[in-house]
């Protein structure tokens, strides 16, 4: 299957860090929702409870993959409000009984979703602390620790950052967090397809994962929260997720977004490498054929379908159009922010400010085949050499 179609006349789609096409399984999984098996979870007749034993079915099945029970999965609408949800409501809930303004610990390259959420809480006094990284992009688990004060409430780490790929050291932080009160939030949301995703493996408090980035379809995302793990609700309404997501479940996308992750499951032990042969292709090749180009992050500790390419003379804004006119299709930061030509704050924070404006995307994706890649590399060394 593409999502093209199998058209390969519509281009190559490189973007599969922005959005994934939604996978056979999970369209399948879904359409049992819409007319059939459609009530409402919450309502009390006979089809309400029957979509009730359907959620809990399917959130049993979620809970079985992050190594978590039931209790601990809350199905919300998208990354971004499991974000909003872990970091506000753990601000939320600690307020009550801290006697000084609560402190978060964060890292510098997160996405918007992280870091804007941060940045409004800073606003009502929250103190946050920032941890940089490293010139390869990744976070010292020394340097969170010497971050943590006595009121610090939460720990924010992504797993993986979505411009340049790097894996941070998840489990070593959630280790040293161990003496503290604090607890750890992770936005898994770029690792689902290709990392280890078992919550009480990693030693977790909370973490995001998002359906849309694993083949699923928008609309459904999940926090798993440890269960002796106390947040507040950020939305008011019908009580819905154990008091923390208020509003009707979105069925057919949790149907959706659970037959992703079992699939993502299944094809770990192949997908994973088969993608990096291809990743490894593309480097090999534009790297010593382009002209005033280079790969910003490490070449080896990164996902394997992660490629982040400077140009050193030409602006991301300039380039997409460019590539667009070739039918490759990339990106020029991450998806929230691509579009406002701001400079990537993920490339700025590797040191790299001068190329912050000149950075390209490229991430590969299920359906990317090795022709795919051989022709976007030679479109890249072509753009490299007209545009420098
Ligand atoms: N976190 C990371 C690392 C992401 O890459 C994204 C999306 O790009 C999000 C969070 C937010 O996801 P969504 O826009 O689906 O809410």
């Amino acid at each position: 299957m593409n999502f093209f179609n199998n058209n390969k006349n519509e281009g190559i789609y490189l973007d599969y860090a922005a959005t994934t096409p939604v996978s056979e399984r999970a369209r399948k999984a879904m359409e049992a929702y819409f007319s059939n098996n459609f009530a409402n979870p919450s309502s009390l007749h006979i089809p309400g409870q029957k979509a009730e034993a359907s959620l809990d079915e399917l959130r049993e099945e979620a809970a079985n993959i992050l190594g978590a029970s039931w209790k601990e999965i809350i199905f919300v609408p998208s990354a971004t409000y499991s974000i909003n949800l872990a970091i506000r409501g753990a601000v939320k809930a600690k307020k009550k009984i801290l006697k000084e303004a609560p402190h978060i610990v964060t890292t510098n390259i997160e996405h918007s979703a992280v870091l804007n959420t941060c940045r409004d809480l800073e606003k009502e006094g929250v103190d946050v602390t920032y941890v940089p990284v490293s010139k390869e992009g990744f976070v010292s688990v020394l340097d969170i620790q010497n971050a943590m004060k006595k009121n610090t409430v939460l720990v924010s780490v992504m797993y993986v950052n979505n411009e340049i790929g790097t894996v941070q050291p998840i489990k070593e932080i959630a280790e040293v967090l161990k003496d503290f009160p604090a607890y750890l939030h992770v936005d898994a949301v770029q690792a689902a397809n290709y990392l280890g995703i078992n919550a009480t493996d990693l030693g977790v408090d909370m973490m995001t994962l998002s359906s849309h980035k694993i083949y699923g379809p928008k609309g459904a995302a999940l926090l798993y929260k440890k269960e002796n793990v106390e947040i507040s609700p950020i939305v008011t309404g019908g009580d819905q997720e154990r008091k923390l997501s208020s509003g009707t479940e979105n069925m057919p996308c949790i149907a959706g977004f659970v037959e992703a992750l079992k699939e993502i499951e299944e094809l770990k032990p192949r997908e994973p490498e088969q993608i990096l042969a291809l990743r490894k292709i593309f480097i090999d090749r534009v790297l010593n054929n382009g002209k005033n180009i280079g790969l910003n992050g490490s070449n080896e500790q990164r996902v394997p379908n992660n490629i982040n390419i400077y140009f050193k003379n030409i602006s991301s804004e300039a380039l997409i159009p460019l590539f667009d006119a070739e039918k490759v299709y990339v990106s020029g930061g991450s998806a929230c922010t691509s579009r406002t030509p701001e400079p990537s704050h993920v490339i700025k924070a590797i040191g790299r400010e001068e190329y912050a404006k000149n950075s390209i995307r490229v991430s590969l994706g299920r359906e990317t085949s090795k022709e795919d890649i051989e022709r976007a590399a030679d479109v890249f060394i072509k753009i490299s050499k007209e545009h420098n």
